[in-house]
């Protein structure tokens, strides 16, 4: 039998502030998904939401992909970057979505 072994533990979050970094975790998040460790979910839940002051509307903002890993429960949020905009990778260990 084998045993499959996710690396969420070894992980964090962390920002996306060059191309590099972003290649890097687009390539890693692939493999993973590639290897069935990790499932690309529905991003459901936006990681910010605002007021746009002009409209008076709700502004929504979600992240460009959710990951679950099929092994520990953990679930990833990755937004890319938009240089100058930054993107990030937040970690939710219990895999449950932490609203900000
Ligand atoms: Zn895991």
């Amino acid at each position: 039998m084998i045993f499959k072994k996710c690396d969420c533990s070894l992980l964090t979050g962390t920002e996306i502030n060059s191309y590099k970094v972003f290649e890097e975790l687009g390539a890693f998040f692939e493999q993973q998904v590639n290897k069935r460790i990790y499932k690309d979910v529905p991003v459901n839940k936006p990681f910010y939401i605002g007021h746009s002051t002009l409209k008076k509307r709700e502004i929504k903002w979600y992240a460009t992909k959710w990951y679950k890993c099929s092994i520990c429960g953990c679930l990833w949020e990755f937004n890319y970057p938009d240089f100058p905009q930054k993107g990030f990778v937040r970690k939710f260990e219990d895999g449950k979505y932490i609203e900000t």
